[in-house]
Parts: C-alpha cells; structure tokens; sequence
C-alpha cells in the first residue's frame, strides 16, 4: 500500500517508495547514514539531492525502520 501523501513525486521500488520532491530540500542525506544496510545512495547533491534506492539491494532491507526515522522529511515510506 502506497501511503505517500504527494503520489505525484514518489518513486516507487519493490517496497520502498521515496518522495524525491521532499529529497530536493535535504542537505543531511541522513538516509544513506542511518541504513547501516547501504541500501541508500543520494545523487546530484550539488544541485537537486534525490535518494534512490540501490535496487540490487533492496532485498537486503530487515525492515528496520531506522531510515524512516531519521529522515527529518519524512520521505521514505516502506511498505
Ligand atoms: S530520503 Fe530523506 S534523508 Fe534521504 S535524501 Fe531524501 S530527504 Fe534526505
Ligand atoms: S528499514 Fe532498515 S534495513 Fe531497510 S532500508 Fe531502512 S534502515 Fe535500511
């Protein structure tokens, strides 16, 4: 279930779906930080930061939510 709350913006993955219109604000990334899973990457950091999700990883998620949790805008959402 997709509980994004801007549809439009959200890139969606197998289970993880990121509002990247919430990314282009960001100047921490603590995404990349917080997923000690290395599921995250930010790319274009000088001009327009948007998370992705590494998608050959992704099925390394354990569900932790410490990535939701720290990302101050609340951007990822993980089904
Ligand atoms: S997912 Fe969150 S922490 Fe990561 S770049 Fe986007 S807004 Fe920043
Ligand atoms: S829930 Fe945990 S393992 Fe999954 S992407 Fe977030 S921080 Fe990484």
């Amino acid at each position: 279930m997709n509980k994004a709350n801007n549809t439009e913006t959200v890139e969606s993955y197998r289970f993880h779906h990121i509002d990247t219109n919430k990314c282009r604000k960001c100047t921490s990334y603590d995404c990349e930080e917080a997923c000690f899973r290395g599921i995250y990457h930010v790319i274009n950091k000088d001009s327009e930061p948007k998370c992705i999700v590494i998608e050959d990883r992704e099925d390394r998620c354990i569900k932790c939510h410490i990535c939701t949790t720290q990302c101050k805008f609340g951007a990822i959402i993980i089904d």
